[in-house]
């Protein structure tokens, strides 16, 4: 049953407002007087709200913001996405392309498994940034770094090809902005399931009246010849 409504008795000085009024303004005031005295302190973020982007960038960026994509290397260079296709079939916009390709002789210094991406795509007008792509890859291959302006001119500059995406991994690498590798959450088995007492169930069963049959009947394959020919 649902609980009657209490209506609060306000007192006076809450009906009037003035004293809540008042208390709202010192809050205003005292951020305005502090700001306007960080105005004039010397050095570049002389506001403490106020960041004086593009010409400040010294600003630092959570180490989980999820910008640009990038395709990280190993500590020998070599290229660790496999083209497991994971990321393209968790990715909800279906932004991500990929082109398998088989490692040849020689080329262990170039990718670390045998299979690796010939081709690779990521459609940033469809992108919307959500980071499944980067949970679901089992090599930490992909990784959204930590360039957030993704202004272009065109939209073909919106595709990152492996080309864009490898040299994103490179800047990030000499800018120091590399994420650090992320966590594992440990995949834990599903329970068993419990197996299906099949007298108790021939015994349901005859008490409907039913044949005990386990899952849909099966139409002979005559019947299923006249259903057909019906239907035609
Ligand atoms: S961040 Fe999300 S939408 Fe963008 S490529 Fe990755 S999975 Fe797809
Ligand atoms: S980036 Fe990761 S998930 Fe995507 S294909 Fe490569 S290894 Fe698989």
């Amino acid at each position: 049953m649902a609980k009657p409504v209490v209506k609060k008795e306000y007192t006076l000085s809450e009906r009037i407002y003035l004293w809540e009024i008042l208390k709202g303004m010192k809050l205003t005031w005292g951020h305005f007087w502090f700001n306007f005295k960080a105005c004039w302190r010397p050095g570049p973020h002389t506001i403490p709200t106020c960041w004086q982007y593009p010409e400040d960038r010294t600003r630092e960026i959570s180490p989980v913001f999820r910008g640009e994509h990038m395709l990280q290397k190993d500590d020998k260079g070599r290229e660790t996405c496999i083209a497991c296709g994971m990321c393209a079939k968790i990715c909800p916009a279906k932004c991500i392309t990929i082109k398998k390709g088989k490692r040849k002789e020689g080329e262990e210094d170039k990718y670390a498994a045998k299979t690796y991406p010939a081709a690779f795509e990521v459609d940033l007008l469809r992108c919307i940034f959500c980071g499944f792509c980067e949970d679901a890859c089992p090599k930490n291959a992909i990784v959204l770094g930590q360039n957030f302006e993704l202004a272009r001119y065109t939209k073909e500059e919106c595709i990152l090809d492996k080309r864009k995406l490898l040299m994103n991994y490179r800047k990030a690498k000499e800018e120091g902005k590399l994420k650090p590798p992320r966590k594992r959450v440990p995949v834990v088995p599903a329970p068993p399931k419990p197996e299906k007492d099949e007298k108790a169930d021939e015994g349901a069963e005859a008490k409907k009246g039913k044949p005990a049959v386990a899952g849909k009947a099966k139409k002979k394959p005559a019947e299923k010849a006249e259903s057909n020919e019906k239907e035609e």
